[in-house]
């Protein structure tokens, strides 16, 4: 099983993800915990890039292939060959990120994208993917609380909330797909809502 989760900041994806490495473990199941960009050392070196340089004059475009870039090496060299020996693959974020940013949210064309995805990632699309919902205020006061962050935070509102509902509109569009959950809540009705999406793909 595939298995992604997808959030703006601060709707708490490092610690869902905590709870399904728990689950998974308390169920026996095999899993690796991976991320995007990111996942493999090539594809992590392409993070460092991507977010090392995040302000307006990188091109949407450089960001979209970059982005890509990674994807094409950690689906190739790290999530196919877990899937097919019976590992379930979580990951924090996947296509539906760049969906949302690269997309929505930097307003480039979803027809580009979903031709990047036919050759990055072909038929290795998640089982299930989990959709943290915050509102955007909730989300940035986690965030501003967090101690020693330090990437608060180049972008506006406004593009916050082009992200929320980014990931709202897309869940709406693949509901069989993407769970929403309601990740305003206190921390063990989150857990719930997660635990409840896993018993559904197990
Ligand atoms: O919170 P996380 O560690 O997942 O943050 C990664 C950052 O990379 C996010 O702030 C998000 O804005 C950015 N990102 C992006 N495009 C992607 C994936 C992540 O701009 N496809
Ligand atoms: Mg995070």
């Amino acid at each position: 099983r595939f298995i992604t989760l997808e959030g703006g900041e601060g709707s708490g994806k490092t610690s869902a993800i905590a709870f399904v490495k728990e689950w998974l473990e308390a169920k026996g199941v095999p899993y690796i915990v991976t991320r995007e960009p990111g996942g493999t050392p090539l594809a992590e070196e392409i993070r460092q890039v991507v977010l090392s340089k995040r302000d307006e004059s990188v091109s949407p475009i450089t960001e979209l292939l970059l982005v890509f870039a990674a994807r094409a090496q950690h689906v190739e060299q790290k999530i196919v060959p877990a899937l097919e020996s019976g590992v379930w693959v979580i990951s924090d974020r996947f296509i539906d990120s760049s969906y949302v940013y690269q997309g929505v949210a930097r307003g480039l064309d979803i027809a580009d994208i979903d031709r990047l995805v036919h050759l990055a990632v072909g038929d290795c699309l998640p089982d299930r993917t989990i959709l943290l919902d915050v509102p955007v205020e909730v989300g940035m006061e986690r965030v501003a609380n967090r101690l020693g962050n330090d990437r608060l935070d180049a972008e506006s509102t406004q593009f916050h909330e082009m992200v929320r509902r980014g990931f709202l509109d897309l869940a709406i569009r693949d509901r069989d797909r993407v769970s929403i959950v309601d990740a305003s809540v206190a921390q063990k009705d989150v857990f719930e809502q997660i635990a409840t999406v896993l018993e559904c793909v197990n």
